[in-house]
């Protein structure tokens, strides 16, 4: 049971920290993933810690690229583990995606809570379990060099939210296409992905599985024009302007 009063304005903020907080009870998140999560709230803040337009234009291109893609995989961690469970399951099943387990802090126990979650809230196949299909991505030092070669090793396109810079840039210079989740704007991975999601996973994710399910019905060409029509630097501008303007309405009304 939440003590978090509704009327407390930043009450969804701090149930989502909840959630975190409770995945990391439960075995899901390492402790780098909650200090990751306070690095993703102080963004948060400065966004208003609302969907602004720049994160609903990526959205809808990332569906598109998911829905155009030949082999998408959702790359999962401790804490989208611990945030969003049903709703990585959901979008597999809206976008016909696969779900690999990849730890940057790796541990056998905490991989297992991860699966169990995912199971739990509906996931039927989940890579990055058997170590018979295990392959290894170049030009990584850490746990997450450890792929699937059915899943992310095979796939060309990645969904890669709450993820290091370094794992971004080696799954681009091995040719995948990246979609990031990240309220950091000026992270290696927002700068490095192809499309950057720059809001709340929690927030994002659902939108993400409208559009998956709009989108389904397009054919070929329109999801390729969305794709195409779609600029990841410019948008990651405009996400700053987004930013600036909040600050200004702020201190104006502060
Ligand atoms: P990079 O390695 O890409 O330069 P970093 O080292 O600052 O980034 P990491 O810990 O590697 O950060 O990655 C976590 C990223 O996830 C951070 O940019 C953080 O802002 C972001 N983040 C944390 N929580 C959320 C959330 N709930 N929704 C979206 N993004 C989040
Ligand atoms: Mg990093």
């Amino acid at each position: 049971m939440s003590l978090i009063p509704k009327s407390h304005p930043r009450a969804k903020s701090l149930l989502i920290r909840e959630k975190l907080v409770s995945g990391f009870d439960r075995g899901l998140v390492a402790k780098e993933g909650l200090l990751a999560h306070g690095r993703g709230e102080a963004f948060d803040y400065l966004l208003g810690e609302k969907t602004r337009k720049t994160a609903k234009l990526a959205i809808r291109a990332s569906a598109a690229q998911i829905l155009l893609a030949d082999l998408p995989v959702i790359s999962v961690n401790g804490n989208i583990a611990a945030l969003c469970p049903k709703e990585v399951v959901r979008l597999a099943n809206a976008s016909r995606a696969k779900i690999e387990v990849n730890l940057f802090y790796a541990n056998a126990k905490r991989r297992r809570n991860i699966i169990n979650t995912l199971k739990k809230n509906g996931a039927k196949e989940i890579l990055g379990i058997n170590s018979s299909s295990s392959t290894i991505l170049p030009g990584l030092d850490s746990a997450r060099r450890i792929v699937d070669k059915n899943g992310i090793f095979a796939a060309d396109v990645v969904i890669v939210p709450l993820e290091d810079g370094d794992r971004t840039i080696a799954l681009r210079k091995i040719g995948k296409k990246v979609i990031t989740f990240d309220l950091n704007p000026l992270s290696r991975t927002s700068q490095t992905a192809n499309i950057t999601i720059i809001d709340n996973v929690t927030r994002a994710m659902g939108l993400l599985i409208v559009e998956c399910r709009n989108l389904s019905k397009k054919n070929k060409r329109i999801l390729e024009k969305i794709v195409n029509d779609f600029d990841n630097k410019k948008n990651i501008s405009d996400n700053i302007i987004e930013i600036r303007d909040n600050l200004t309405r702020r201190s104006c009304i502060a």
